[in-house]
């Protein structure tokens, strides 16, 4: 780049800046930029096309295009080259647009005139703003340098906008963190909140985009970088030397040290580009190709590049947690992504939590059930948006989020909570009573759990035991494999606060969504049908026996119940069993006290175990469904997966009829039966697994109550009579018959 370009393009910052910081609406602000990147461009047009809404692009202002075409002028994302600059993340370069597909002529503008097009999006880490444009009668494509420069500008521009710069009278744009958004995303955990943002991650403002003094600002980055550089090598240093763990930091470190990234950075700041807006622009791009890489691989180091260039702002503009912000009293906790271990830290003075990313199977969304807490997932891009502080309505049942609400919206809300409330009322009158039909058929109705946090709930749902007792999680919220003497202790404590409640613990299910932070992950083609759970148990079964002397232990006299996840023939079962009932001998030989009785179970997770021989159902003390994976694998439908996961019903006829199938598979043999799915906790699949035959759910506690009302409201014999008759007559699903029955008051509903 020569000296000459250098200075051009600094002193059409400098021009910028002071334009940005005359007075005037936002509209006039906008005119004038239009007309000074001409001018200092030598082109005959300047644009500026903005956002309306999430898919359509206004052109704002222009220098150069008839004048009456700003703000009727609109196009679709992805239409025509403005709206694939904006799509695509990327620029445009080109010496005769018309000859360019997607070409899109808009006869208002006047713009046939023009054969040159230059067009960069106007973006702010990831979030897209808009697209600036500039445009020449001459044939010919603009040069690396002023594609370059016109993205610096495009930099500038979306800072100022991030600023409130084009707000005003004429309104060219909304102003950004304060008009009211919508999110709408997927259920993470059920539940309406309503409270006060606080960020994971607090954003940082960048106040000063243009500098005065490269030499000045390349000294602040460089110092910036040897900070961060000694902060991740601090962090290597203390890393638990976990080959893994370590292997990710030094990725990390090699981005610290990366030539590429701190020459393009140099590269801004030589063009008028203050330390930490260089830092930014980066990130931007970082940002935008993070949204196209398909790879997993590279899009886990893109998010490293991105995470440290977030260190680095926060180095060099000292914003972070120090700025002192307060946590409301009604913190609704707003992330791109969070572990369960740092949920766990927040704990339950959460009011509820809005992920960008997470997954319904996830860590942090096991974790935010346990506690009860509302989740919104794939929220958008709400980090962006959302500023601490901001009131927020959290929406789990819909997974809806309300972002700085209109009083009509909130009041709305503030009504459904308090209709959830009057609910939980009812419901805790029925804590005491039995769920039983109105024909006196009993249900036991067990809780699901899978830490400490849950137990209280035990007591206060009216659950009469846990059902199924997630260990894993045991695991996933540590950095490192939890000592034996841990884990007793822990199950010794779950095993007092049942107070002699049967508690179903369930070995160790890894693998598939869940990893360890410190298991060394297999890269898998496909992990939910992967090494997991007692497969790996099984073949790696150090573990498997450390946790089962630890269950001894921690019953020490007690009664123990086990069972193993994902069994998917006999012979897994058999083998697990024995290895389980070994350690009850070592145990013995050792001088421990040993549980009263110990029962073993296995999860009925896969098709093929329905149809394992009659010896399975004789050995196995009890079967429980785990109703979540099994319906992935009945329907060939993977349960992380939103396209695909809400597609299958749980009231088809063809799952329902191989639920009849295993309950009458158990009922040969007499095994017990349950059923510990997320499905057991909707009232409506609860009652019709119930009229199938089930006579034991494991729930969620805040379930316990809806679940328990219904059940007492119907007549399960009527019920599998409708469901028979919706299945001979052909249907796909029984559930419009079912609800048709509860709506017409026959199922004993008002
Ligand atoms: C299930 O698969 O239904 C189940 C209860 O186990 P998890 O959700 O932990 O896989
Ligand atoms: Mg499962």
């Amino acid at each position: 780049m020569s000296e000459r370009t250098e200075t051009d393009s600094r002193r059409l910052l400098r021009r910028l800046r002071d334009t940005l910081a005359e007075r005037g609406a936002g509209q006039e602000r906008l005119d004038r930029i239009t007309h000074l990147i001409a001018d200092s461009m030598g082109c005959e047009v300047c644009s500026i096309y903005l956002f309306r809404d999430d898919e359509t692009l206004e052109l704002c202002a222009t220098e150069g295009l008839k004048a009456e075409s700003v703000h009727q002028t609109r196009l679709r994302l992805g239409e025509g080259l403005v709206g694939r600059v904006a799509r695509e993340a990327r620029p445009i370069n080109t010496g005769d647009a018309p000859s360019v597909r997607g070409f899109r002529y808009m006869p208002e503008t006047g713009e046939e005139i023009y054969s040159s097009f230059l067009g960069v999006p106007i973006q702010r880490v990831g979030e897209r703003m808009g697209v600036l444009v500039v445009q020449s009668r001459e044939a010919g494509e603009y040069s690396e340098d002023e594609v370059y420069a016109l993205e610096v500008v495009a930099m500038v521009l979306a800072e100022m906008a991030e600023l409130g710069a084009f707000i005003g009278e004429g309104e060219a744009m909304a102003a950004p963190h304060k008009h009211a958004v919508m999110f709408r995303g997927g259920t993470g955990q059920e539940g309406a909140a309503e409270g006060h943002v606080w960020l994971h991650e607090p954003r940082v403002v960048v106040t000063n985009p243009v500098a005065d003094d490269p030499k000045a600002e390349l000294e602040r980055l460089q110092e910036a970088v040897g900070e961060l550089r000694l902060s991740v090598d601090d962090l290597l240093s203390h890393s638990t030397g976990d080959m893994e763990q370590t292997k990710v930091l030094e990725a990390y470190r090699m981005f610290a040290n990366s030539r590429g990234w701190m020459k393009r950075m140099e590269e801004d700041i030589g063009r008028g580009l203050s330390a930490e807006a260089a830092v930014e622009k980066e990130q931007s791009l970082t940002r935008a190709r993070l949204g196209q890489v398909p790879d997993p691989y590279l899009r886990e180091r893109l998010h490293d590049l991105d995470d440290l260039s977030n260190r680095l702002l926060r180095i060099l503009t000292g914003q972070g947690r120090e700025t002192g912000a307060e946590m409301p009293e009604d913190p609704v906790l707003v992330a791109r992504n969070i572990g369960p271990g740092e949920l766990l830290d927040y704990g339950r003075k959460l009011k509820g939590v809005v992920l960008e990313e997470g997954a319904v199977g996830s860590h942090a969304a096991v974790v935010a059930r346990s506690l009860a807490i509302p989740l919104v997932i794939h929220a958008g891009r709400i980090t962006s948006e959302a500023l601490n502080g901001d009131p927020i309505l959290v929406d789990g049942d819909q997974g809806v989020v309300h972002l700085r609400p209109e009083e009509t919206v909130a009041s709305a809300f503030r009504d459904k909570i308090a209709m959830q409330a009057k609910a939980q009322e009812r419901y805790a009158g029925l804590r005491d009573q039995p769920a039983v039909d109105r024909a006196g058929t009993e249900i036991k109705l067990h809780m699901n759990a899978g830490l400490m946090a849950d137990l209280p709930s035990l007591a206060g749902s009216g659950a009469e035991g846990v059902g199924l007792f997630r260990t894993e999680l045991q695991f996933l919220i540590r950095s490192n494999v939890p000592k034996r003497s841990e884990l007793a202790a822990i199950y010794g404590r779950v095993m007092d606060a049942a107070q002699g409640k049967r508690v179903v613990f369930r070995t160790l299910d890894i693998g598939s969504d869940k990893v360890l932070p410190y298991m060394k992950a297999t890269e898998e083609p496909n992990p939910a049908m992967g090494w997991r759970a007692l497969r790996v148990g099984l073949d790696k079964p150090g573990v498997m026996k450390m946790q089962a002397q630890a269950l001894i232990r921690a019953a020490n006299g007690r009664p123990l119940t086990v069972m193993f996840p994902f069994v998917a023939q006999f012979e897994e079962f058999v083998e697990a069993r024995e290895l389980f009932l070994a350690q009850v001998e070592r145990e013995r030989q050792m001088g421990h006290v040993l549980p009263e009785k110990v029962e073993i179970g296995a999860m009925l997770e896969t098709p093929s175990l329905a149809f394992a021989p009659q010896q399975f159902f004789e050995l196995a003390d009890f079967v429980s469904i785990g109703g979540n994976d099994l319906k992935q694998f009945f329907f060939a439908a993977d349960r992380e997966n939103e396209r695909v996961r809400r597609r299958y019903d749980a009231l088809n006829c063809s799952y329902l009829r191989f639920i009849d199938l295993i309950v009458g598979r158990c009922a040969e043999t007499g095994t017990p039966l349950s059923f510990c799915g997320e499905d057991a906790g909707r009232p409506v699949e609860a009652i019709c697994l119930a009229a199938m035959g089930l006579r034991m759910l494991s729930m969620r506690p805040a379930s316990i109550g809806p679940v328990k009302h219904l059940i007492r409201r119907v007549d399960l014999g009527e019920l599998r009579q409708v469901i028979d008759e919706a299945g001979a007559s052909g249907c796909q699903t029984v559930r419009p018959a079912v609800m048709d029955w509860l709506a017409t008051g026959v199922g004993g509903q008002a």
